[in-house]
């Protein structure tokens, strides 16, 4: 092609006219006049059951944000709210490990908890509703974790209904914890707050000063917990981390998920054997520090024993109240001199520090997406719930269409 002056005024033309789609209009995102009038809640209105009802969108505040739900993941708090309602909270809308994208906001609303503008078509996620003290921020270090606070998902129902994510719509009202996190997947939004409990774990297993880069570590339990527990270790460089759980395929997992070694508790009859098969995986030593996440009694009192002299332990596993462990002080604790701390759930700091998790996890390629093995439609929530109770899989979400 000869490329004289009207060619290339042609070609300019034609890139021009090529451009101006993407140039001069955004890509297309929900505006008012598409926000529906009513929104679908998954509410749970007895023991077991939801029901899919309809509520009306209401008037936003200045300080409010409306979300379109993309996602929720299904915590263990839920399985206990729907089989038991433990918190004595029926009817509610449950759900609070929820993502989706603001459609709506109230005038007042700039920026996120973490100083990052908020625009409409922004992804985001909710963490902690301090309402009887509006003033605690991310940057209150010294506030432990979320005791005290509210979490959307496990609010009452009130004259709004649209508390919980298992809904196509969520009303965030002013002084709740929102943060912007477009610049991640959809997998890796659902799975912030349980990974958030790890961050939070981790953080507190390091005050003991005896979690290091070289570290012997040893993870009980490979349920979601576990998994993402060792997911964040090896995110943080830790190499040398043996999972302990009875089920194979989740042993296989955590070996995908960074575990050096695992042990098979059903490999070993007795706790002493099963110390053993800990001590050879490490070759020959006992671990440094040890994660208990599996929730049972008999697994904490078992630990100890896969700890070494002077050695670290962190018990998470305990969410809600699972009885009574039987230890020996002298032998588990004193003459070995371990140092054990508990954590339970997490700080405003620890949720920002997870989005960076999620995004180094994935950039050292561990496939933290595949932790979630089933996902539902927001109208078979009650198969979803029942899939979790069966324990079948290991994460379990909804995904609106
Ligand atoms: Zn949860």
């Amino acid at each position: 092609m000869e490329l004289n002056e009207r060619n290339i005024e042609e070609i300019v033309k034609q890139v021009l006219q090529g451009m101006t789609p993407q140039s001069t209009e955004k890509p297309s995102r929900p505006v008012a006049g598409n926000i529906p009038a009513k929104s679908r809640a998954a509410m749970l209105t007895a023991l077991e059951k939801y029901e899919i009802k309809e509520f009306a969108i209401p008037t936003l505040g200045d300080d409010d944000i409306l979300v379109k739900v993309e996602g929720c993941g299904i915590c263990g708090t839920d399985a206990h709210e729907f089989k038991r309602d433990p918190f004595n909270l029926i009817p509610l809308v449950l759900g609070h490990e929820g993502t989706g994208e603001i459609v709506k906001m109230g005038k007042n609303v700039k920026k996120d908890s973490a100083g990052k503008p908020l625009a409409v078509g922004d992804k985001i996620v909710t963490c902690m509703i301090f309402k009887d003290n509006p003033d605690i921020t991310m940057f209150d270090l010294n506030k432990q974790n979320v005791g005290g606070a509210d979490v959307y998902g496990l609010l009452p129902d009130d004259e709004i209904h649209l508390n919980g994510w298992f809904a196509d719509y969520l009303v965030v009202r002013g002084g709740s914890s929102v943060f912007n996190v477009s610049d991640l997947d959809l997998d890796s939004r659902i799975l912030i707050e349980p990974a958030a409990v790890l961050i939070h774990a981790v953080e507190r297993a390091k005050t003991t000063g005896i979690l290091r880069f070289n570290s012997r570590v040893v993870v009980q339990g490979c349920g979601p917990i576990g998994l993402l527990c060792i997911a964040i270790l090896r995110t943080m460089g830790i190499e040398n981390i043996v999972a302990v759980d009875g089920e194979q395929k989740r042993l296989d997992f955590a070996r995908e998920l960074g575990a050096e070694k695992s042990v098979n508790f059903k490999d070993h009859k007795g706790i002493e054997a099963l110390a053993e098969g800990v001590k050879d995986a490490f070759g020959g030593y006992l671990a440094d520090f040890a994660f208990q996440c599996t929730g049972s009694p008999v697994a904490h009192s078992n630990i100890y024993k896969f700890i070494r002299n002077g050695g670290g332990l962190c018990e998470l596993g305990f969410f809600i109240n699972g009885g009574d462990a039987t230890i020996n002080p002298h032998f588990d604790i004193c003459s070995k001199e371990l140092t054990v701390v508990g954590s339970w759930v997490y700080t405003l700091r620890d949720y920002a520090t997870t989005f960076d998790f999620l995004k180094r996890a994935k950039g050292i390629g561990l496939p933290i997406n595949k932790l979630i093995t089933h996902r539902f439609p927001l109208s078979q929530i009650n198969e979803a719930h029942q899939t979790n109770l069966r324990m079948e899989g290991l994460k379990i979400a909804i995904i609106n269409e």
